[in-house]
């Protein structure tokens, strides 16, 4: 497919913000697409490989800069001028190609979507010396050939943000309407569903389309689930009481300890163990310690299990809180001393995969079965997690004591013939957490900071997520929490260094953050606020610790917030 016609496609899609608008765009352009084309998917949400790859372009914005000075003629200085003008390197590409095609006469070739994989595909491959210098060329020689639009998008999609408005869902509900037009509301939901069902199990929107663009719907349950590529965790939604867990899950239900860690994938395919946490990042090389415990304690050749590790204090085995921990997850270097000084112990709560056969239709209580059949316990290294069946509130509340005695977060309450859907927030595993007043939110913006903190980005506007709408909205500022020196714990400069690459605007001291990094706050209220466009902020917010585990989709919404600020007055007022 012409480049061209794929940026043309952009253009129409960000002239509307109405949802339903963006689907007819995108079903219409579907429809249009051929076998060939099947990897413009990946495009279409700015990615180069499916979700599950972890090859990702990442062109800071000064690379992108430079190419657009050597590909335009126009200096690295001139291009900078106008990004702090326009704010949007883009439109900057856009303008700086329509003055150069009109002084030149425009000689180059047409780009096709393949030439662009094509050149995009080899970014991440590249490594060592003179690195910098192959990518500006892979950069330039797509640049040079693109008319201003193209260079638009090309620049947003380097970057990492196409302004396009168009999310998987979006994706989902434009491949229902393109290809199963008669459908009834009804049936298009089905369709709706299983096609998000597929994308959740393959996380592969190229593979999912190839089924659906020949109206086979049916085919797509045969999509397999394949160990080695992450697939999404299933995910809770939260009540207060555990009366009102009961109401939702059912008498008896399962009732287990809600660790206060981080959650672990594991997979076995034949002899290698590959662990991957809930944003599918692979994290294998950090725990080789949980890879020996896997091939030793748990019993097949192959599957895929669920489980939360927890960090424990190495002389009086006390359950520490995540924050403890949290570094383990990141770090590549140095990896046997911090095995040592931060042991951690997986507890497994669920199956997804094993021996060949997918658990995701078995009810929850044959999975725990088959769970307690495969894994010896070993407590401090690998064990099912704790829990009980129960139908007495009674006997729930005495559990949920010992979680909280035990150093944990809370309990889960889980259905016990429930399956597993991989990537929902499901009414049929719930959590219930002390009102501890705090929320998982992304940071969406940065303020320089002055004097002391000049050159750290030292003031951070954080936000929740529409999930319906993919929207972020503001709900406030956090600067409090942060530390000055980087061994006390999250620093200004270990933020700074995190959130640059995403800076996407700067105005003075103002910067737009490509929302990326969620973090967790705590907060002493909320309050309705003209201020944020949420509609509400938080009073005194402090930032607790970085959540890189935790993916942008997993945030706090508009309606939990909202929830929070009615269930507060509601505790106000009956003390
Ligand atoms: P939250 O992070 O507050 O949305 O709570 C859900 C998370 O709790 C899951 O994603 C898991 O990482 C974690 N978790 C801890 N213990 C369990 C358990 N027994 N069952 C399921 N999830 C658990």
């Amino acid at each position: 497919m012409k480049s061209k016609k794929l940026a043309e496609f952009y253009e129409e899609a960000s002239s509307t913000t109405k949802r339903l608008e963006k689907i007819k765009i995108l079903s219409k352009f579907l429809k249009e697409l051929s076998e060939n084309d099947r990897d413009v998917m990946y495009l279409l949400l700015g990615d180069i490989y499916p979700e599950y790859s972890e090859k990702r372009i990442g062109i800071s914005n000064q690379l992108a800069i430079k190419a657009i000075s050597k590909a335009t003629g126009i200096g690295s200085k001139q291009v900078t001028k106008e990004w702090k003008l326009i704010g949007d390197l883009g439109k900057v590409a856009e303008k700086l190609t329509k003055k150069k095609k009109q002084a030149t006469l425009h000689t180059a070739q047409t780009l096709t979507t393949k030439k662009v994989l094509e050149n995009l595909r080899k970014l991440p491959e590249l490594e060592g010396k003179g690195t910098v210098g192959k990518k500006l060329s892979l950069i330039t020689e797509l640049l040079s050939s693109a008319t201003p639009i193209e260079a638009l998008y090309l620049i947003r999609t380097l970057i990492g943000d196409l302004r396009i408005g168009i999310k998987e869902s979006t994706v989902r509900e434009s491949m229902a309407l393109a290809f199963f037009p008669g459908l009834d509301k009804d049936g298009k939901k089905k369709a709706a569903k299983k096609i998000q069902d597929a994308i959740d199990r393959t996380n592969d929107l190229a593979a999912v389309f190839d089924i659906v663009r020949k109206k086979k719907l049916e085919s797509l349950d045969k999509l397999p689930l394949q160990v080695g590529k992450p697939i999404k965790a299933m995910l809770a939604q939260k009540v207060n009481t555990i009366a009102d867990g009961f109401k939702v899950v059912g008498k008896p239900c399962a009732i287990e300890y809600k660790y206060d860690g981080f959650r672990l994938l594991i997979h076995k395919k034949d002899k290698e163990v590959i662990l991957f946490t809930r944003r599918l990042e692979n994290v294998t090389n950090q725990f080789p310690e949980v890879v020996e415990y896997v091939q030793k304690y748990v019993s097949g050749k192959s599957f895929i299990l669920d489980s939360e590790a927890v960090g424990f204090d190495k002389k009086t085995k006390e359950y520490k809180p995540f924050q403890s921990v949290s570094q383990r997850i990141r770090r590549k270097y140095h990896i046997e001393k911090l095995q040592k000084e931060l042991p951690i112990e997986v507890n497994v709560f669920d199956i997804i995969y094993y021996e060949g056969k997918p658990q995701l239709d078995e009810p929850f209580e044959k999975r725990t079965a088959l769970i307690k059949k495969i894994i010896k316990n070993h407590p401090y290294k690998i064990v099912h997690s704790k829990g009980i069946i129960t139908d007495s509130e009674k006997q729930a509340k005495k559990f949920y004591k010992k979680a909280l005695a035990d150093n944990q977060e809370g309990i889960m309450l889980k259905n016990l013939k429930a399956e597993y859907q991989p990537g929902s927030r499901v009414g049929h595993m719930l959590k219930i957490k002390p009102e501890e007043r705090d929320l998982d939110l992304v940071i969406t913006g940065a303020e320089y900071g002055t004097g002391k903190r000049s050159g750290w980005l030292s003031s951070f506007i954080l936000s929740c997520r529409d999930g319906n709408k993919g929207e972020y909205l503001e709900i406030g500022k956090v600067g409090t929490g942060i530390k000055e020196k980087t061994e006390e714990g999250t620093s200004f400069e270990e933020l700074t260094k995190e959130l640059t690459p995403y800076i996407i605007e700067e105005k003075g001291k103002s910067v737009k953050i490509k929302p990326k990094l969620v973090v967790s706050v705590t907060y002493q209220e909320i309050q309705k606020s003209p201020n944020y466009n949420s509609g509400f902020a938080l009073r005194f917010p402090r930032l607790t610790v970085l959540r890189p585990d935790k993916s942008i989709k997993e945030i706090a919404t508009p309606e939990e917030i909202k929830k929070d600020f009615e269930n507060q007055k509601r505790n106000w007022r009956y003390g």
